[in-house]
């Protein structure tokens, strides 16, 4: 059975463990998007990559700021070791919105809409637009 950070730590700051009461739950041991990471449950076997954790008593908020002691903790070594080539460093990222490209459709089919009179057709589509209700 493979071990979460709690597991190996010790810390008490899973679900019910006994510093979660007064400490407050760590992230990662609640971190459901985190599940079957490395093996793990929740973030118990990625919690380096996991923000706000609170190993050692303090809070880590960012990966920046967890950076240096994470690395060097042994829970990161003993999953690395354990994992091999199945290692995973970090969670998958949510894919970025690109701002700009999202402002420049959104004038785009703004402009389209205002230039259209009720009787015309959608140019994408050849469909009537304006009032007239599709019927398909
Ligand atoms: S990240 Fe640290 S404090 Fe949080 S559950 Fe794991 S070992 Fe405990």
């Amino acid at each position: 059975m493979k071990k979460n950070c709690w597991e190996i730590t010790k810390c008490g700051r899973e679900e019910n463990g006994r510093e979660s009461g007064h400490l407050g739950v760590c992230p990662a041991a609640t971190d459901k998007a985190a599940d079957g990471t490395n093996g793990g449950r929740c973030g118990g076997r990625i919690c380096w990559d996991v923000a706000g954790t609170l190993c050692s008593g303090k809070m880590h908020w960012s990966y920046a700021a967890k950076q240096a002691t994470c690395l060097s903790c042994e829970v990161y070594e003993k999953v690395r070791r354990e994992e091999k080539t199945n290692f995973k460093p970090s969670l998958p990222k949510a894919p970025q919105v690109d701002d700009r490209n999202h402002t420049q459709q959104g004038r785009k089919l703004l402009s389209s809409i205002a230039l259209r009179r009720p009787g015309q057709t959608d140019p994408q589509d050849g469909w009537p637009v304006g009032g007239h209700q599709r019927t398909r």
